[in-house]
């Protein structure tokens, strides 16, 4: 389009003439035109509040896809040594004290810490 300021050939989208400097935003197919430059850096502003939050929810997937991952391949462990200690309790085996530790570490605090104040189960 030309800037009908100065009659200069200018961008289509240009909002101000590089020429003379005037605004063009009106001119150049208003509701278009102004619409498009105007929101513009509210946009900005409102992509600027909602990136903290995502940016939080971003961290918070983080931290729940590392729990998610933690808790889930435990699953591995946590499932054969619940299975080895009920078949140790059952069979009256002696449980050893790496088991215990490792109960508490790896599957129950709670488990472990029972197990290991456990005088009955050897
Ligand atoms: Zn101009």
């Amino acid at each position: 389009m030309y800037c009908r300021y100065c009659g200069k050939l200018i961008d289509d989208g240009a909002a101000f003439c590089p020429h003379c400097g005037s605004r063009l935003a009106e001119y150049a197919g208003g509701s278009f035109q102004t619409p498009h430059q105007a929101p513009a850096p509210q946009d900005t502003q409102q992509t600027k509040t909602p990136s903290t939050l995502a940016t939080v929810a971003y961290v918070f997937m983080i931290i729940y896809t590392v729990l998610s991952g933690f808790f889930l391949i435990p699953l591995a462990w946590t499932l054969p040594m619940t299975l080895t200690f009920k078949n140790k309790i059952d069979k009256g085996l002696p449980v050893g004290v790496g088991f215990k530790v490792c109960t508490l570490l790896f599957v129950s605090m709670i488990a472990g810490i029972l197990m290991l104040c456990d005088d009955q189960t050897p």
